[in-house]
């Protein structure tokens, strides 16, 4: 056993300090980014801001919300070949929706068979490519074999949290790594494992890693507030996906319910015990639930959450002297703090 002593950052220990600037509006600031890739030859452009393969928020309906503001969604695994023809379809008149929306698949063979027949019959550039557990060999290989089928695509894959299980991923062939064990705001792989790594920390060196080889890194998981997708954005990820914080909108899936006269809509972890009932029928033996479900207040249309999400993050950008979204990690210094935010109206507060 050994210990590392040095401390690792989340979002809530670390804060960007101001500089000097010469910007006079937030209206002034770029939030879009033009990639190239490691292995994939195409280029993308776009708000790099991708909504969570999660069933809620990874739905058709997201995706053209998000895509409106040239922002990404990955489409859960679950989506049917004939959901995505009709997607496909729809979009004639906009191919470059297309652009914006990943095809989603796990590691089982039936999970890869039908992310050929998609990609086959269907023009799509981007793949992710998601397991809980980014660090077996399998997956390794299930990543090797994805980009010998797919030489050309955009291929994402995850999730990991250190430099060299990064640099592994991108020498095997993902052009995007998925970085993120245990943050997720319906995740409980910390209580049940033990295992973690905290989330600025981790796309600080995992960026690091991936730039070295012309590979880019997805911060996934743990932001709670347009302030944290920023920190995300300053500690170098080039793209950051959100569950919780897109979850409770009508382009989510779920029935709104009404309790004590306040409207809800359900949302739950991917490994969770509601996920695993309801795609595979049950909760396997060996396994235990990984994450939980929430009952959360239902918020409306998409639409005003991501104006806010961007208008945050353009105001972030002004403070730091950030014209374009690529400036933001270089005029970053992050402070540790101790303490966040002043709670003291906390329980009369009546709206944000
Ligand atoms: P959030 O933005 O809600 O904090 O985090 C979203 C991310 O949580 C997802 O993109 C995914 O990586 C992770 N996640 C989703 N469901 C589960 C789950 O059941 N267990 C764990 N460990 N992580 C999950």
């Amino acid at each position: 056993m050994r210990i590392e002593e040095e401390i690792k950052l989340d979002f809530k220990d670390v804060l960007i300090r101001p500089k000097r600037s010469t910007l006079r509006s937030r209206a002034e600031v770029n939030l879009h980014r033009k990639y190239n890739f490691r292995h994939s030859d195409k280029t993308w452009e776009g708000i790099p801001i991708i909504a969570a393969n999660m069933d809620h928020t990874g739905t058709f309906a997201v995706a053209n919300a998000l895509a409106k503001h040239s922002m990404m969604t990955a489409v859960d695994k679950y989506a049917s070949v004939d959901e995505w023809e009709k997607f496909v379809q729809q979009s004639q008149h906009n191919k470059e929706r297309l652009n914006y929306a990943f095809v989603s698949c796990g590691i089982r063979q039936e999970d890869f068979d039908k992310l050929k027949t998609i990609m086959r019959q269907l023009d799509l550039a981007l793949i992710c490519l998601d397991v809980a557990n980014g660090y077996s060999q399998y997956f390794v290989d299930f990543v090797r074999r994805t980009r010998d089928a797919f030489p050309t695509k955009i291929i994402m894959a995850g999730n990991v949290v250190t430099g060299e299980m990064t640099e592994e991923l991108i020498l095997s062939g993902a052009d995007i790594v998925k970085v993120g064990i245990g943050p997720g705001s319906v995740c409980t792989t910390r209580k049940k494992t033990g295992v973690g790594y905290p989330q600025i920390s981790a796309v600080i060196e995992c960026a690091d890693a991936a730039h070295g080889l012309r590979g880019l890194v997805c911060s996934d998981g743990g932001c709670t507030v347009p302030g944290d997708v920023a920190k995300a954005f300053a500690a170098g990820a080039d793209f950051v996906m959100l569950g919780g914080m897109l979850a409770g909108h009508d382009e989510c899936s779920g029935e709104i319910f009404i309790e004590n006269g306040q409207k809800f809509k359900r949302f739950y972890g991917m490994s969770s015990t509601e996920a695993m009932n309801k795609h595979h029928g049950k909760v396997e033996e060996y396994r235990s639930s990984e994450g939980k479900s929430v009952n959360i207040p239902y918020r409306g249309a998409i639409e005003n959450t991501i104006l806010d999400i961007l208008g945050g993050i353009r105001s972030t950008c002004t403070y730091v002297g950030a014209q374009q979204l690529k400036e933001l990690s270089k005029r970053t210094t992050f402070i540790r703090v101790t303490q966040q935010l002043n709670e003291v109206y906390a329980p009369y507060q009546i709206s944000t």
